[in-house]
């Protein structure tokens, strides 16, 4: 029995993956690793150190998705890992509460003003759904307004795309979302800020709140205009509804402050994860006090959870907060990401391939089109055939890409000057099987 099970030796991806599909539906434990949108195998990572992994088949990859965000700092940081060996071995959890929960609390505080209070939980989506329940406990009122191509975790009410015509309720993008659970969510063009305009000038002392991906980061990466987020800014201060910036991707990954900081809005709540957890299970959503207090056990909002706030993963949440304040962090972070994109777009260049980058702190975009989208309508324009040639060739050198057109890629703190250049080597071969 062990001996079978043993994966020390003679796993390869192949056979790995057809084994995760006898017991785990279509072998992975979220969708996208599966490299359904460019086809092929996934590959089963061993191990990982800074800014490379391993597979299987110890094939070493340049690693630019950083667990979809969190390996900011790069993979199995010293500090990070020390301090989560200390932590277990003082024990796993404790269903109580910590001090390192009041620690991360008053980190989180500080470094984003616009959150006052804040409550830890362990995913995303959990951030973002209670979020979303506070928005409407607290307003006492039940639309939501979301925008095309933002993803906010796969809670019911958020799985849903725009329906026909202006101001017509979403259709779930999901099956067993019944469509009941989303005719309170209203979905709109992102970047269309006339469109928000008419959406509150109709329905504006009916909606809770707006939620919205201050930087796009699922749809491949989009930067809102400044005049869409302060348009939505002014219109809920006007109309009493909550504005939420779902900062799960983009919180310390765009820079310290997270978009908010960039483009000089408060929000009034902020869901956050990914880099808060240094790639462990940590979220959370905070805000204006006079909202959080509407929280249980103060307020009449429910929310909880077994494992919010456990202090291994915190342990690894406030390591990774504290070594992206080291002096430089981000200056050097935008400096590299920025570096590949703009060594990316030479390679297409001198390649003849239409192509455009974008980055933004630790984040990036790779469209296979003239010219960086700006809404959801024009990133489902590009060339989504060519990104699967060149995801494939830069895999085959060991550049490990999003497996997706629809993506944005990750930059992580160890990703230095011959790591960046041997990706845009890799590029240059790749751009020419293309050409
Ligand atoms: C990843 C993500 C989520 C969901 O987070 P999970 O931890 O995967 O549940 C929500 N919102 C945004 C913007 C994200 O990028």
């Amino acid at each position: 029995m062990t001996a079978q099970h043993s994966s020390t030796t003679g796993n390869t991806n192949v056979s790995l993956f057809a084994r995760a599909q006898r017991t785990t539906p279509g072998g992975v434990n979220s969708p996208v690793r599966a490299f359904r949108s460019v086809g092929g195998t996934p590959r089963f990572i061993t191990r990982a150190q800074g800014p490379y992994f391993w597979d299987a088949e110890e094939q070493r990859y340049i690693d630019y998705i950083g667990s979809w965000g969190p390996a900011i700092v790069g993979h199995a940081h010293p500090q990070v890992i020390q301090a989560v060996q200390e932590a277990a071995a003082r024990g796993l959890s404790f269903g109580a509460p910590t001090e390192g929960e009041i620690l991360m609390a008053e980190e989180i505080c500080k470094l984003v003003p616009s959150i006052e209070q804040v409550r830890l939980v362990s995913s995303g989506t959990e951030a973002t759904m209670s979020a979303l329940r506070l928005a409407r406990g607290a307003t006492k009122r039940d639309k939501i307004v979301k925008f095309e191509g933002c993803y906010h975790g796969h809670a019911d009410s958020l799985l849903v795309k725009a329906g026909s015509g202006l101001l017509t309720f979403g259709n779930p993008t999901s099956s067993g979302v019944p469509e009941d659970f989303v005719k309170h969510t209203l979905v709109l063009d992102y970047n269309n800020t006339q469109q928000l305009e008419e959406a509150f000038k109709t329905a504006g002392d009916e909606i809770a709140c707006v939620i919205v991906e201050p930087v796009a980061g699922n749809m491949n990466l989009v930067r809102a205009t400044p005049e869409f987020l302060h348009t939505m800014r002014r219109l809920c201060t006007q109309y009493g509804s909550i504005l939420i910036f779902d900062e799960v991707m983009s919180g310390f990954r765009v820079a310290l402050g997270g978009a908010q900081s960039l483009y000089g809005i408060e929000p009034d709540l902020t869901a956050l994860g990914k880099v808060i957890g240094g790639g462990l299970p940590v979220a959370a959503f905070g805000g204006r006090t006079d909202i959080m207090q509407h929280l249980a056990p103060l307020g009449g909002v429910y929310q909880a959870g077994t494992l919010s706030g456990n202090p291994v993963a915190v342990a690894a949440g406030l390591t990774t907060l504290k070594i992206i304040q080291e002096p430089d962090f981000y200056s050097h972070l935008s400096a590299q990401t920025r570096k590949l994109a703009d060594g990316l777009c030479a390679a297409a260049k001198a390649a003849n391939v239409t192509f455009s980058a974008d980055a933004l702190g630790g984040m990036f975009g790779l469209y296979f089109a003239p010219a960086v989208p700006t809404s959801y309508a024009e990133v489902m324009q590009g060339d989504k055939e060519r990104f699967n040639v060149f995801f494939h060739a830069m895999l085959d050198a060991g550049v490990y890409l999003a497996p997706s057109a629809f993506e944005a890629g990750f930059v992580s703190a160890q990703h230095d000057d011959a790591v960046i250049a041997a990706t845009i080597n890799a590029a240059h071969a790749a751009f020419a099987t293309i050409a």
